[in-house]
């Protein structure tokens, strides 16, 4: 097995950079332990965003060029990628009036061309966006961004690489790669069958997240020369807090902003926390202490009170960062770095660390840019224009989709629609190919899954079990109960 790129991980960023590559000719092995997005990538706040709180530290290019992706994003996944507003409650004692104008007449300035609507200032006696919060709060601001699909963006870039030709393998982990000359000689194990594979590529790149800098330390025997500092983040879902489709950013009194966030109709996503990890990057979980304080900044913006006992799904994630030395665990920077270790006659290994879901498709152009002395000939870049798949509906008009699919599939409800159309965009149309009348959808294993869609992500995404299946290729584990999941799982054969 020969590849011109072998990538170790299948996070967004070793997903991105397979497509890209792909797409440029380029022979790729992209290489997952465990399933797609299983770690960090499906543990976000799930925004595409600029980052409002980056500018107080003055990360003036990392905020334009998120606000820049933000807009490439919407176009080229207009099924995973939702414009949002968010209404940020002002508080005097934490920032001036002054500064927060400011700091948003800069965001909308360095997003200049984006079809996003400007920020502005709010009364909430007299807005909706004032309705669930304490009367405390008199005003405040609104602006824009977006949110997305984390998991499914993870999923549907590699499912594009691997159209393009590129050879996805999850369930596969690198285990050691030495350096023969300009050539990498790498083991990797495949858990399902217990065999191991040698594999030869000219270049490595280790997105491996939270693994970083123990894979260049232990499987490939390089000192990193960037160290990292991991920092956890957690989020809980409650029951929908509020009525309307905005969200709220919401300042605390350590200065952080917690997003509060409509999710999945019913539902209200809260994050995140920022706690220093010292622990294997594994499973992580969130902290009791975490779920008090997200619950505690609720409570002091909203009428509405909540406890732990009203939280109804909790995750949490680990960022491996670029550590700048900064004292608290939230004021490291957020920006990624991209690691070449190539010294002359050796092969290339290029390890990324940091980085967002929201820059991962700029990322993922950088690092063939630097690794191009290394590739040799390959094609012009090309991902800010070409749709994932899916999201090639015409003008990016989500509804007049959704509208396509209730004419051709009457039976399937409103919710239904929405809800594959913002999965599967328009490859929905070739899930659903066979199916004329609800009965050929077949077994419901609850939150909406179907027989014919659990087929369809084991044939064409790699899912290979209930947990992928209901929290990563979607969300059906929030609505299915116990009895629906055992199901799925004996269906599965697990
Ligand atoms: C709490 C939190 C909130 C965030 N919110 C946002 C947000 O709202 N917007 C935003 O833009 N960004 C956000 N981010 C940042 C973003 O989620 C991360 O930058 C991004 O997901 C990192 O992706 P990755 O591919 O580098 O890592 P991961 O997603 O962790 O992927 C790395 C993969 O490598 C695999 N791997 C490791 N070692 C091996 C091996 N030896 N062999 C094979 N595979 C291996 C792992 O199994 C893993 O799946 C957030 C991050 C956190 C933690």
């Amino acid at each position: 097995m020969h590849y011109d790129l072998l990538i170790v991980g299948g996070g967004i960023h070793g997903a991105g950079i397979a497509r890209d590559a792909a797409g440029r000719g380029l022979q790729v092995m992209l290489v997952e332990q465990d399933s797609l997005a299983s770690h960090t990538s499906s543990a976000s706040s799930k925004l595409v965003h600029g980052g409002l709180r980056y500018l107080e530290y003055l990360h003036l290019r990392l905020v334009r060029e998120s606000l820049m992706e933000r807009e490439k994003l919407l176009a080229i996944a207009p099924h995973l990628v939702r414009r949002k507003r968010f209404v940020l409650p002002y508080r005097n004692w934490l920032r001036p009036a002054w500064a927060v104008r400011l700091g948003l007449f800069l965001y909308d300035r360095l997003g200049r061309g984006s079809t996003l609507e400007s920020s502005e200032h709010i009364r909430f006696a007299s807005s909706v966006y004032g309705a669930p919060l304490r009367p405390a709060l008199k005003s405040g601001f609104a602006y824009s961004d977006c949110t997305v699909d984390d998991s499914r963006l993870v999923i549907l870039n590699a499912k594009d690489a691997a159209l393009r030709g590129a050879d996805v393998r999850v369930g596969h982990r690198l285990v050691r790669a030495t350096r023969q000359g300009s050539e990498w000689r790498a083991d990797i194990h495949c858990a399902a069958t217990g065999a191991s594979h040698v594999v030869n590529a000219r270049v490595l790149v280790n997105a491996a997240g939270p693994w970083v800098a123990e894979l260049l330390d232990g499987a490939l025997g390089i000192k990193s020369r960037q160290p990292v500092r991991l920092v956890k983040g957690s989020h809980i879902v409650v029951n929908r807090l509020y009525e309307g489709e905005h969200a709220y950013a919401l300042q605390h009194t350590d200065r952080r902003l917690v997003f509060v966030i409509p999710y999945l109709d019913d539902y209200t996503l809260i994050g995140t926390t920022d706690v220093p990890w010292r622990g294997a990057p594994g499973a992580v979980t969130i902290a009791p202490e975490e779920t008090e304080y997200l619950c505690q900044v609720v409570n002091r913006n909203f009428e509405r009170q909540i406890g732990p006992a009203d939280v109804v799904w909790s995750f949490a994630g680990i960022r491996a960062l670029q550590d700048d030395g900064s004292a608290k665990a939230s004021a490291v920077t957020r920006d990624y770095v991209l690691e070449l270790d190539a010294a002359a006659g050796h092969a290339p290994v290029l390890s990324v660390l940091g980085g967002k879901i929201t820059t991962y498709r700029r990322l993922a152009e950088l690092a063939l840019e630097k690794l191009a002395p290394h590739l040799g000939r390959m094609r012009e870049p090309w991902t800010s224009t070409t749709p994932l798949p899916g999201g090639d509906f015409a003008g990016g008009d989500i509804d007049a989709f959704i509208a396509v699919l209730r004419s051709r599939w009457p039976f399937l409800g409103e919710f239904e629609s929405r809800r594959l159309a913002a999965a599967y965009g328009t490859r929905s149309l070739q899930l659903l190919e066979r199916v004329q009348s609800r009965a050929d959808m077949g077994e419901e294993f609850g939150g909406g899954m179907t027989r014919i869609e659990v087929d369809y992500l084991v044939r064409e995404e790699w899912a290979r079990s209930a947990e992928d299946i209901a929290w990563r290729h979607s969300k059906s584990g929030l609505r299915a109960t116990a009895a629906d999941l055992q199901r799925l799982r004996d269906y599965l054969g697990e």
